[in-house]
């Protein structure tokens, strides 16, 4: 029986992105190897020995989890809920374990948004009939120290297109216009219809003054390269939310 590592399920509203304020089943896979410098879920990057189903009666449970253990706590969770959104760490680094999940859950009929950073193609094509949402969490050279993997970000986007997809990027007070002008250039070169999110990073300090009208300015500078563009900031959190 397939096993894989899960860090956190809970529900939420739907943080970031064109699809904010939507009630959703978050499962968070453990495990990522990108290693970013300004990783936001670093606990999630390490494949724990156990992880928390969160709600009223919270329940712990042991990793590796059976997919069949999971799917009989997650479904019945689904009844109420319109999407399960899978994220991670990164949930294309567990694509056999993140399949069978999904094909035993298409029973409940809902939808399925995955949430990734936009570099495992191949994992991506496998998964692929079971999503119908993808947020490609594209990070820049100053939320990971490296530059972008252009051509694995290509393939990645050349497959999500195929279903309703968006690019996301996060960008800080360091972020360079140059960064975020080189990947939306790339989205508009695969599919121009492709809604492309500039998230305001959330730091400890608060934003220098004038931070939110410099990406106010980028996001209108890039409407000539993408006709959706859009500035939007993470609203979990305002809320109080997880
Ligand atoms: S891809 Fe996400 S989980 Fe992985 S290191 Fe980067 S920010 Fe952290």
């Amino acid at each position: 029986m397939l096993k894989g590592y899960i860090d956190e399920i809970f529900v939420s509203v739907q943080g970031e992105g064109p699809m904010v304020g939507t009630p959703m089943l978050f499962v968070r896979f453990g495990g990522c190897q990108a290693a970013c410098e300004r990783c936001d879920t670093p606990r999630a990057r390490t494949q724990m020995s156990q992880f928390v189903i969160h709600g009223p009666s919270p329940e712990t449970l042991l990793n590796p989890v059976k997919v069949a253990d999971l799917t009989a706590r997650i479904a019945p969770k689904l009844r109420t809920l319109p999407f399960l959104a899978v994220t991670g760490g990164e949930p294309l680094e567990q694509p056999g374990f993140l399949s069978l999940l999904l094909t035993r859950l298409s029973e409940t009929g809902r939808r399925i948004l995955l949430e990734t950073r936009g570099f495992h193609h191949r994992e991506l094509a496998e998964v692929l009939p079971r999503v119908d949402v993808i947020s490609a969490d594209i990070k820049l050279p100053s939320f990971t120290g490296r530059p972008v993997p252009m051509e694995e970000t290509r393939a990645f986007l050349e497959i999500a297109k195929q279903k309703t997809c968006y690019v996301k990027v996060v960008a800080g007070p360091d972020t360079g216009e140059a960064e975020v002008i080189n990947v939306a250039r790339l989205v508009a070169d695969v599919g121009s219809h492709i809604p492309f999110i500039i998230q305001p990073r959330r730091d400890e300090k608060p934003p220098p003054p004038g931070e939110a009208e410099r990406l106010l300015l980028l996001a209108v500078q890039l409407t000539k390269l993408l006709p959706d563009v859009r500035l939007i900031p993470q609203v979990h959190s305002v809320l109080g939310l997880r």
